[in-house]
């Protein structure tokens, strides 16, 4: 029996992931959930999952949540997700808290040796350096949920990196694949949380629609697979079958399909190495009938572009390059800036930043607020 922490139970991820485990009683036991507000929805994945321990991260929801006098510890504020996250008696942490509020649980988790299924990639794209020492000192297994690096995960099936020419990360293209660059100016939030293919939380489906997510992803990649960025590409796959590719020296190219179905890499990484049944629909090919791939306009989405030149640049940079989408994410989701202006903001935040190592915590989270607040300067220029 397997027994898990998941932060972040009340998202995308973590329904996903709780579904997965209902459908496997004997296999998972759920000790700890977290959740940032939603009590309601934590309430009842309380009666149905009894973990022995809550996080609330707002403390006055907590409050509202020990009121019911639910058969259930409850913790509150960062410090409560963490010591969820590093509770002795689990073995897996999921860690599914969106953006860059994942950073410090994650890290506790892998201090305190847990295995992680990880789904925050901002974790890594922060601190990716520091997160992998940890692993690597503790021998922590960090198994990715994404689905393109779960894809890789397993085409790579622990093969030496160097027989890899390179990996070759799919990209749906998001809500606005077709669409020109003038139209995009004038796109709302409504017109981006619309994602063709999956349904997921609302900063990742703004990020899906800009490629940044694309670019986080690539800033993921180089750190759990420890692969050089000239051996990172991205192709646009706009059906979301194929979920990622490796490309070996021999010229073969390995592809792991399957619908769209977050559950599938979920239950991939709960369950690694072995495999559980039943959890997504089969892919029927001849209804797909056609796979279609084509190159990443950069200039339409300069996001990559800008993730790229992050990761090159090195130390806090891909840091400045998170925080500064997340504070222009909420900013066009508040109808404060239009989409386009999303990249311009990062764009200009990097431009004023000057990299430090990023070799230690504090000088991330130094970083990361810097950026938010360079951020909110530029935004706040944008709006007048
Ligand atoms: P959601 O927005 O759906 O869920 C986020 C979860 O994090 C919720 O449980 C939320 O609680 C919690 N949370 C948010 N802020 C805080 C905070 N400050 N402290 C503690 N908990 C917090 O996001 P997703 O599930 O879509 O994404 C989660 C992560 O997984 C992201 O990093 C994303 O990039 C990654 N990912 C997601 C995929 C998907 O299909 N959704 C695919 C691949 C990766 P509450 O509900 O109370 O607000």
């Amino acid at each position: 029996m397997k027994r898990l922490s998941i932060l972040g139970s009340t998202g995308s991820i973590g329904k996903n992931t709780l579904e997965v485990i209902s459908r496997n009683p004997d296999t998972f036991k759920i000790v700890a959930l977290t959740a940032r507000n939603n009590i309601s929805l934590l309430e009842s994945q309380i009666a149905q999952f009894n973990p022995e321990v809550v996080a609330v991260f707002d403390g006055s929801e907590a409050e509202r949540l020990r009121s019911k006098k639910l058969p259930v510890k409850i913790l509150s504020g960062e410090e409560g997700v963490i010591e969820a996250a590093t509770l002795e008696n689990v073995d897996m942490v999921v860690s599914a808290i969106a953006g860059s509020a994942g950073l410090m649980p994650t890290l506790a988790a892998v201090k305190a040796g847990k295995t992680i299924a990880l789904a925050t990639k901002e974790a890594l794209v922060m601190a990716g350096s520091i997160i992998m020492a940890e692993a690597l000192k503790r021998g922590v297994k960090i198994i990715p949920i994404d689905s393109e690096h779960s894809a890789i995960f397993q085409c790579l099936n622990g093969r030496d990196i160097e027989e890899v020419k390179r990996i070759i990360l799919t990209a749906s293209g998001g809500a606005f694949l077709g669409k020109s660059a003038s139209e995009l100016e004038s796109v709302t939030p409504e017109d981006a949380l619309n994602h063709p293919n999956w349904d997921m939380g609302r900063k990742i489906t703004i990020d899906s629609a800009t490629l940044m997510n694309k670019g986080l992803e690539v800033i993921e990649a180089y750190w759990l697979f420890n692969i050089p960025v000239e051996k990172i590409d991205v192709v646009i796959h706009p059906q979301s079958i194929i979920h990622s590719m490796v490309e070996f020296i021999d010229g073969s190219i390995l592809a792991q399909m399957s619908v769209p179905d977050m559950k599938g890499p979920i239950s991939y990484a709960l369950s690694y190495p072995h495999r559980t049944e039943n959890v997504m629909p089969a892919l029927n090919l001849t209804d797909v009938a056609k796979l279609t791939f084509e190159e990443p306009d950069h200039e339409k989405y300069p996001s990559l572009s800008l993730t790229y030149d992050a990761l090159k640049r090195g130390g806090t940079m891909p840091c400045v390059l998170n925080s500064s989408n997340e504070a222009a994410v909420e900013a066009f989701l508040n109808k404060r800036i239009s989409f386009t202006a999303i990249t311009r903001v990062v764009s200009k935040t990097m431009a004023e930043h000057s990299v430090l190592k990023g070799e230690t915590i504090e000088e991330v989270l130094s970083a990361s607020i810097w950026a938010r607040q360079k951020a909110e300067e530029i935004i706040n220029e944008t709006e007048n």
